[in-house]
């Protein structure tokens, strides 16, 4: 079966057997180089004045970042389920609340995001995802960020990666915490959650908050190469081996530049089946089909031509489906599935089978690049 949902994603053969080796204490020198040099990775990967390492899934990120960078309250951006997380965690936390709603196909924009602050005044930190998983939409972060700091720069802007960092290159100068997780696009089994942070974050952190998810003690450990409470060794084994994966097959910017090609083949091929991309801005992390069938589509790929895809939650269950483009993924996997979406498409009677799909797929991916990519 291959494993074509937005998270989790598969996990390579040769990350698979790093982190098969025996477990290795997490208080020993053998470990803390490991660590060291994992960190090392990590910054060239965010971009950002420091990283932690937290032993959590994403949503561990997510509420360390409210909780440290927010003392007051929160505006959450909500275009889908994850945005929506973020006003929870501040509820949960007892911190105020301000929620700017939009469909789960628009994106946030500039002049909503500073009337809300305009509004309440007792908003200090702003929380948006850059990919919003749940329709497979891009928000302008940058530019909501650039716009948030030129007048308010003392609001800590907090940007969930977790389906774009290693997805594409994200500019993080106006960003202060930029979150991942293991199971998306860094290709790794759920369970590790990384924060990117910067300068004015870890001065607003000070002496953190929480106990767990203090990102105050966490800073100090990380940087003397060891984590607070028991680090997820063999997460962080498999994620150093991911760095060196992506390092070995051409660097980020070669990964970027898949990923990109990747994302436009796959919209192309389908759009050329006649079918309809839902985001008005679509992430790179994944395409998404809005269509009355996508539960019964779906359904063959799975039963019939062993591809599986997601489906979509809340009030677009069964409307759309999604399929994922992060990570070190073959041009020979991803044109069987926009393939197997055509042979779907065939036994449903709505279009002839052509291979339609496959060609342009090809024809898009492979034009805008030389026949070395093929591997
Ligand atoms: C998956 C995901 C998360 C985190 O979810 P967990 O289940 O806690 O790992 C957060 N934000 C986005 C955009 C995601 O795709």
């Amino acid at each position: 079966m291959l494993l074509f949902t937005p998270g989790p994603t598969p996990v390579p053969e040769s990350i698979r057997l790093a982190m098969a080796e025996p477990t290795i204490h997490h208080r020993t020198p053998e470990f803390e180089a490991i660590f060291k040099e994992t960190r090392e990775e990590l910054f060239k990967l965010f971009g950002t004045d420091e990283v932690i390492m937290l032993a959590s899934s994403g949503t561990g990120a997510m509420e360390s970042a409210v909780t440290n960078l927010c003392h007051h309250t929160l505006l959450n951006i909500n275009s889908g389920k994850f945005g929506e997380r973020f006003g929870k965690i501040a509820q949960a936390n007892g911190l105020g609340s301000v929620e700017l709603k939009y469909e789960w196909n628009t994106p946030a924009n500039i002049e909503d995001v500073l009337e809300a602050l305009a509004k309440n005044p007792a908003i200090d930190a702003l929380a948006i995802q850059i990919s919003e998983s749940a329709g497979g939409l891009r928000h302008p972060v940058e530019a909501i960020a650039a716009a948030v700091k030129k007048v308010r720069p003392d609001i800590m802007v907090i940007a969930d990666g977790i389906t774009a960092i290693g997805v594409e290159k994200i500019d993080v100068s106006n960003i202060d915490a930029v979150l991942a997780g293991s199971q998306k696009a860094l290709m790794l089994p759920p369970g590790l959650s990384i924060l990117g942070l910067s300068k004015a974050a870890i001065e607003k952190i000070g002496k953190g908050k929480g106990y767990y998810f203090n990102l105050a003690t966490e800073i100090k450990n990380q940087r003397a190469n060891t984590t607070a409470w028991t680090a997820a060794t063999t997460l962080t084994i498999g994620l150093l081996a991911v760095l060196k994966q992506i390092d070995a097959e051409g660097g980020l910017e070669q990964l970027y530049m898949n990923t990109q090609k990747r994302s436009a083949a796959v919209l192309g091929a389908l759009e050329a089946l006649g079918l309809s991309s839902y985001p008005q801005t679509p992430a790179l992390s994944m395409t998404t089909i809005i269509d009355d069938d996508a539960s019964k589509i779906r359904n063959i790929l799975n039963s019939d031509f062993g591809v599986n895809v997601a489906g979509g939650q809340d009030h677009l269950k069964g409307k759309i489906f999604r399929i994922n483009q992060m990570g070190l993924i073959k041009p020979y996997e991803i044109s069987w599935v926009v393939n197997a979406v055509e042979l779907a498409l065939d036994k449903m009677g709505r279009r002839v089978y052509d291979g339609t799909a496959n060609k342009i797929f090809n024809e898009l991916y492979f034009s805008l690049t030389n026949q070395e990519d093929i591997k």
